[in-house]
């Protein structure tokens, strides 16, 4: 035996030892001397300065091993101060005696740690590997894979204990244009604000998880016991983000549209679509709200999806065609503007009009498109027609998206060659929700170029005094709904001579759209309103049946 050994007698007398017991235990090479007390020994091995637990409590260690041994047996692991590591075993004989051998286990006990801190280091790496797996980096919220466990644990719950799951599909209305404007890295920092703000709306045990760029989704189940109706959530997810979020001390008005469907059957599996359609609706009832799924939504969805992909084809095939409507010069009664209005030329659904098909356009994110293919071949067929005559203005719709594009910038050049003046129609809430440097600079770069900048729809949104001043728009077209009570009630008329005074005021012209009969004709003109547009002139139609009403002599054969 190379490891040390000692026999004890009944007494716990030292019988024999070897040189090892000398040496390993008590660092010295002479043998220690038979007769030797337990006590004894281990006092000398305590201060010996070999064991590491003995350090500073040499006393409290050797009474303590003394009577470990004298109990015994023992089998116990004893480190040493060189770094050495001894199991030692005691084994009483059937003569009374006991025998203390030390076995060296220093190569076995580091393998043995280093096989647990590899263990260790590769459960916390597979739950790295889960966690980045299940969650958006991001937001540090769940991903769609968490949420698709997610449904599947709440559904056997609700297999076993019946409630009711509901599902929320969150979609901000304006991260777009943030991302788009301000750049991703603020879009980024946005986001994670949105993931902080609907984190502290939900309950503990509700399920967030980000499924896709700037939409999220909440699972909340509910058991027997009452929870709180995910309606309410619903919509304090809509008033939360309709107050402006903080992001490095910068103010954001995102908005939120939710989607909201739920379900107490236990196959779950059309929940998450249910919800995301209840979420198109909400979006295409003006955004901002939150809307619950009913069926007539679904086949409502199915006709949207046949339209967008069809949307997309005719884009291609140039389908998209401009219409015209008159606009009339309130003095002389003569025809001195058109405005060119998108129409989609259906090989099979015949012609279709705007409310059919621009908010698909606007969420396959198409309309600057729309208004590019509505824009070349207006001022192709409109050169073409005013070839050398009294040009009538041209007015086209501009979307915001195709605002901030270079595609526009590169119109209003091209729109120089009209004869005619040419303008850009913009609706009120670009003026309002976009007062940044960048879009002041493309409307002074659109200006440059020599188009006229009008305000759409002029009353229906919330644009504001202080915007118009600041924008000078060239002209306010008055939004029909404005319009159209005004043969009834004098308040309306009222407001609409106050917005005329208003406009002439700040040296802007004034066109009142849905001008439908003789008396909404004669009132205007009687408030100041320069120009007219409604069904009472014309409605919008294809150029040649323009000409053929309002400009014979330019019709060709
Ligand atoms: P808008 O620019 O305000 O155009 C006027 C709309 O009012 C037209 O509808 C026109 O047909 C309708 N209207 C004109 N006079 C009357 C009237 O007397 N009574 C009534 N009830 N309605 C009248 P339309 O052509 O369906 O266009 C709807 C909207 O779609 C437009 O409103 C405009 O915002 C948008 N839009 C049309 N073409 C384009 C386009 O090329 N690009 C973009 N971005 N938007 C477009
Ligand atoms: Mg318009
Ligand atoms: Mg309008």
């Amino acid at each position: 035996l190379e490891g040390p050994l000692a026999i004890w007698d009944e007494d716990f007398r030292l019988v024999v030892s070897n040189h090892a017991f000398a040496q390993s235990l008590l660092n010295q090479k002479e043998m220690l001397a038979p007769g030797t007390s337990l006590e004894d020994f281990l006092n000398l091995a305590a201060h010996s300065g070999l064991f590491e637990d003995a350090i500073g409590r040499e006393g409290e260690w050797a009474a303590a091993s003394a009577k470990a041994l004298r109990a015994g047996p023992i089998r116990d692991m004893t480190r040493f101060t060189n770094g050495r590591v001894h199991q030692a075993i005691s084994h009483k004989t059937p003569s009374g005696d006991t025998l203390v051998i030390g076995t060296d286990i220093t190569e076995l006990e580091t393998a043995r740690v280093a096989r647990e801190s590899y263990a260790r280091q590769l459960e916390q790496a597979h739950e790295i590997a889960h966690h980045q797996a299940y969650h958006d980096s991001l937001t540090r919220l769940g991903n769609r894979r968490f949420l698709n466990e997610e449904l599947a644990r709440l559904s056997d719950i609700l297999h076993q204990k019946g409630g009711r799951i509901a599902a929320l599909h969150v979609d901000l209305d304006r991260f777009k244009q943030i991302n788009d404007t301000r750049g991703h890295a603020v879009g980024d920092a946005v986001l994670c604000r949105v993931g902080e703000v609907l984190q502290n709306l939900v309950t503990a045990s509700d399920t967030l998880a980000r499924t896709g760029g700037d939409e999220f989704v909440i699972l909340r189940y509910c058991g027997v016991r009452k929870c709180p109706p995910a309606r309410e959530l619903a919509n304090a997810i809509v008033a939360a983000f309709q107050r402006p979020i903080k992001v490095d001390g910068v103010e954001y008005r995102v908005g939120a549209s939710v989607g909201l469907a739920s379900t107490d059957v236990s196959d779950v599996s059309d929940l998450l679509t249910d919800s995301d359609i209840a979420l198109y609706k909400a979006k295409s009832l003006g955004r901002g709200r939150a809307h619950r799924f009913d069926r007539g939504d679904f086949l409502e969805m199915a006709e949207i999806k046949t339209l967008s992909d069809d949307l997309l084809r005719s884009l291609d095939a140039r389908e998209i065609v401009p219409f015209y409507q008159v606009q009339i010069d309130a003095k002389t009664g003569q025809p001195v503007g058109l405005e060119a209005l998108a129409r989609w030329r259906h090989p099979t659904r015949g012609l279709m009009t705007p409310d059919r098909f621009l908010s698909i356009a606007e969420d396959l994110e198409v309309v600057d498109r729309i208004d590019q293919l509505v824009f070349e071949v207006a001022l192709a067929e409109c050169m073409a027609a005013f070839e050398g005559v009294p040009a009538p203005s041209l007015s086209f719709n501009i979307s915001s998206r195709r605002l901030m594009s270079g595609g526009v910038l590169l119109a209003a050049q091209q729109a120089s060659d009209y004869p005619g003046q040419v303008a850009f129609e913009l609706l009120e809430s670009i003026f309002l929700d976009d007062q940044d440097e960048a879009t002041a600079l493309q409307l002074d770069a659109l200006r440059d170029a020599g188009v006229e900048l009008e305000v759409d729809d002029f009353g229906s949104g919330h644009a504001s005094i202080i915007a118009l001043e600041h924008i000078a728009p060239d002209r306010l077209k008055i939004d029909r709904r404005l319009i159209e009570p005004i043969t009834t009630s004098t308040r309306s008329a009222g407001m609409v001579r106050a917005i005329i005074d208003l406009a002439s005021a700040l040296d802007i012209k004034i066109t009142a759209e849905g001008v439908e009969t003789e008396s909404h004709a004669d009132i205007l003109r009687s408030l100041g309103c320069g120009r007219f547009q409604g069904y009472h002139f014309g409605r919008p139609a294809a150029l040649p049946e323009v000409l053929q009403a309002w400009w014979p002599e330019q019709v060709r054969p």
